[in-house]
């Protein structure tokens, strides 16, 4: 299922009066999509994953998220929809130290109310989707740099969500390790048909998206595209 954003306006406050970080933005990435957004600092790509994450209600406009449209929806609803359908990639892993990589993966699972078990099974599966079989048991510091980084993607994944929403995944590795990664981010998003929203100031390995959209000073448009449709 999609994620649409139609016709976003987001502002901040700033002084005495507002600074407008999405201006009008729409955009919608279907099942199976990695759309990249590209841009500079300060042009509305974080606040773009905030909204789309629903953890910023925009000031109008409309999103919606595997299917469910958010306007209306109480805090509890969001989070049970945040829990269920939204996977979320920061920039900084933010893996627990103590914890195996197996460990990272079922402790969120089974906060979605999944039988211990069965969140086992499922995170083993996860691991090895991206590529981490015979590293589960290992620890954050037993991990190089890149690993961590798909512990933090396979985490993401662990729920089976609609939508992947990924901020700046290279941004801490090297030209080699980077490409890597965003492959993974490529085949992950066909192999668990999710919609996936990245962003990026980094322009490098956009070759491997499927849309390429630029934001400026809150706007959105299309830079590039592999298939028809537009925004
Ligand atoms: P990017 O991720 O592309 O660097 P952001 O979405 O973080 O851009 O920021 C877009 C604009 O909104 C910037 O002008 C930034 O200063 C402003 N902004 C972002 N978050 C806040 C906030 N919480 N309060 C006030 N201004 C903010
Ligand atoms: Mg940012």
């Amino acid at each position: 299922m999609s994620l649409e954003l139609n016709d976003v306006t987001l502002t901040h406050p700033d002084g005495d009066g507002v600074v407008t970080a999405l201006d009008r933005v729409s955009v919608r990435v279907a099942p199976g999509e990695l759309a990249a957004v590209v841009g500079p600092s300060g042009s509305g790509k974080s606040s773009l994953l905030a909204v789309a994450a629903t953890l910023i209600r925009p000031d109008s406009g409309r999103v919606a998220v595997g299917g469910v449209e958010t306007l209306g929806l109480r805090p509890r609803e969001l989070s049970e929809l945040r829990l269920g359908r939204v996977g979320i990639v920061f920039q900084q892993p933010n893996l627990i130290g103590s914890l195996t990589a197996v460990e990272q993966l079922v402790v969120t699972d089974h906060m979605r109310g999944r039988p211990a078990r069965e969140a086992r099974v499922r995170s083993m599966e996860t691991l090895a989707a991206v590529g981490l079989s015979g590293k589960e048991h290992r620890r954050p510091h037993q991990l190089s740099g890149g690993e961590r980084q798909r512990v933090n993607i396979a985490r993401a994944l662990a729920g089976r969500p609609s939508v992947l929403l990924v901020d700046e995944p290279t941004a801490a590795l090297d030209h080699e390790r980077g490409g890597r990664i965003m492959e993974l981010l490529v085949e992950a998003t066909g192999t668990f048909d999710v919609a996936t929203l990245l962003v990026t100031h980094d322009t490098e390995y956009l070759d491997a998206a499927d849309r390429v959209l630029e934001m400026r000073d809150g706007r959105l448009r299309v830079l590039a595209a592999d298939r028809p449709g537009g925004l």
